[in-house]
Formats: structure tokens, sequence, C-alpha cells
């Protein structure tokens, strides 16, 4: 944000007391707590106010809504549904998990990370939700045991964003349909699966909306790398997708979008084209510890216990 100039529209949106995380189990027993409402370290900001404040900073029509390219053909050619555009001199791939952009680079697809993830929100939460809001502390609470994962944090519209994620061999296809698709079914089955969690922590689940279907989480291998291919590259997920375990997936796209802006910065002030030499090739550019944490699930606490440092 430094870089763009947005400093002062982030701290306006972003919540700065919500470096507050604890790590417990399923009986809420602690495994570690960390951070304070006043250390001000790690500041929070809800998505959709990031992402008003980094489109109303690009000059108007910088943005075209609505197109999907289906493809890169050699030389760069974007090909859409009904027509195809060409001529550009880097296309940057941004386009998330199934990126078509790095079909163009790459032969390397995404795998079925073993885990399957859904969303659910508590509603005006200091009212419907209050004990539960206590624990989060404006910040994080993340509660794992045998496989399953639930997490809950703090949003600046008072709601509670709660996630769930269970550790399953079976994708999507192997599931029943209305547990797919019917909120209430859905709802119905997280609660059996947490018998034996404490009672709070299933109440959070009963007072929770379930948001759209599950998900299924996919990833890049920790260590997905390309040759370098002239005029075309990839940032954010499209790059390397992670699972959501480290709360890194944000930062790190970010991050990529901040080094190559860098880079084509310093060619076009050059007078050439990017080459994109410390991009691709960058010794940085892997971030391998933070992707061998989120990327490889047997890596990840929600397959394995961590030691307890306080209860
Ligand atoms: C369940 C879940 C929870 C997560 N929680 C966290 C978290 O707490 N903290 C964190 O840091 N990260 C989290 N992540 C990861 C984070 O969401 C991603 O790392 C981040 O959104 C990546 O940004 P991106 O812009 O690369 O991709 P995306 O956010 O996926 O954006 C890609 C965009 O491209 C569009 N698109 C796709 N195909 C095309 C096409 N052909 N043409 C044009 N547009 C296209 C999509 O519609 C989308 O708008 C989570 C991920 C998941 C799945």
């Amino acid at each position: 944000m430094h870089d763009a100039g947005l400093v002062a529209q982030f701290k306006s949106a972003a919540r700065l007391d919500a470096d507050y995380y604890r790590m417990i189990d399923k009986q809420q027993r602690t495994y570690f707590a960390f951070g304070s409402s006043t250390a001000k370290e790690r500041p929070e900001i809800d998505r959709n106010d990031l992402r008003r404040i980094l489109l109303d900073s690009l000059p108007v029509g910088s943005v075209r809504w609505g197109q999907r390219p289906q493809r890169i053909d050699p030389g760069g050619t974007l090909v859409f549904r009904e027509h195809t555009e060409k001529g550009y001199d880097l296309v940057v791939g941004c386009e998330g998990t199934w990126s078509k952009t790095r079909d163009y680079v790459t032969d390397v697809k995404p795998h079925f990370a073993g885990v399957e993830y859904t969303k659910l929100t508590i509603r005006d939460a200091g009212n419907t939700a209050s004990d539960l809001v206590k624990l989060v502390n404006n910040g994080n609470l993340f509660a794992h045991s045998e496989g399953q994962f639930l997490s809950a944090q703090q949003l600046g519209d008072d709601s509670l964003y709660i996630g769930r994620s269970t550790t399953t061999s079976q994708d999507r296809s192997q599931r029943k349909e209305d547990e797919i698709r019917d909120p209430v079914a859905r709802k119905r089955a997280i609660l059996d699966e947490m018998q034996g969690w404490s009672a709070q922590l299933q109440r959070s689940i009963e007072k929770a909306e379930v948001e759209g279907e599950p998900k299924d989480l996919y990833v890049l291998p920790p260590d997905h790398r390309w040759t370098h291919v002239r005029g075309v590259t990839l940032i954010g997920d499209a790059a390397h997708v992670m699972t959501p375990f480290a709360g890194e997936g944000v930062n790190t796209a970010l991050d990529d979008a901040r080094r190559l802006a860098a880079v084509i910065i310093g060619a076009v002030g050059s007078g050439g084209v990017p080459g994109l030499s410390g991009y691709d090739d960058s010794p940085g550019w892997v971030r391998s510890r933070t992707r061998g944490l989120s990327a490889e699930c047997p890596d990840t606490p929600i397959h394995r216990p961590l030691p307890r440092a306080t209860s």
C-alpha cells in the first residue's frame, strides 16, 4: 500500500487492533495465544474495502469487466469466446486457481489437497454470539482436532467469518448432492461431525449461516516454477495457489504484484519491454516457508497435533 501511495486509504478502512491469535483444540484448551489489541502490528482489512481502495486508485477505464480469456495463443494472443486480441508486451495471468494463462507457461495443474472448506457467517455477532466475539478478541480464533478445523475472524461490519474444514479423501464428485447444495443439510452434517467438540464451538455453527457451497481446496506444489516465457507471467494463486491455513495467500499475491510492478516500472523507465528478470527468476519468489506451511497438507496443523504450550 506504501508503494501504491494508498496508506491513508488503507488506514481509514483497516482494523489496527486485529492482531490477536488464539489456537485451541475442540475442547477449547489453548495451544497458544499471541498478539494484543494494542500491538497494531498485523492490521486486517475486509476484502471488499481493499478491493474498493485498489480499484478506485486506477485510472477510469483501466478495468474491462466481463472479459474472460479462454486461453493464450503463441505470441501472447488473448483468445476470448468471440474475439482475439494481440499486440500486448506483457500478459499477466492473475485469474486464480484455474488460470488459463498458466497453461501457456507450464503443464503443471493444481491437485486436490484432501481438504473440504465451508464458509459461514454469524451476522450481528456482538448481539447474537457475544461469548464467541469475546474469545476472538477482535482477531482470529483457530480450533483444530483430528483432521477438523474451525476458524473465527472478526470483520468490520460486526459479523464473524467462520471457516470450517475437514480432511477427506473424497472430492466433491463423491459426496452427497444435498450436503453440497442444501445449506441446512450442510450445517447438519457439520454438526454431526463435531460430536465431542465444546458446546460453545458447536453453538457457533448453529448460529452461523452457510455461505455458498463447500469448496474442495486445490494446491500447486510448493516449489512450483516454470521456465521463463517471454511476454507472459503469473501472479497470485495462478502462480502458487496454496491452502488458506497460513493466512498468507492475499499477502503473497500482493507481494507478487508489488515485485512485478517494480520490474515493469524499471523496464518502461529505460524504454524497454519487461524481460521479467528479477521477477520470474527472483530467488525470493518461491517463498517456500509460507507455501511449505500452507500448501503441503501433511505439514499443516489441520493434519497433525501441535505441542500445547499453555492451558
Ligand atoms: C476458503 C478460502 C479461504 C481463504 N482465506 C484466506 C485468508 O484468511 N487469508 C489469506 O491471505 N488468504 C486466504 N485465502 C487465499 C486467498 O483467497 C487467495 O490467495 C487470493 O484471493 C489470491 O488472489 P488472486 O487475485 O491471485 O486470485 P483470486 O482471488 O482467485 O482472483 C482471481 C480472479 O480472476 C477471475 N477469473 C478467473 N478466471 C478468469 C478468466 N478466464 N478470465 C478473467 N477473469 C477470471 C476470478 O473471477 C477472480 O475474480 C483463502 C482461500 C480460500 C479458498
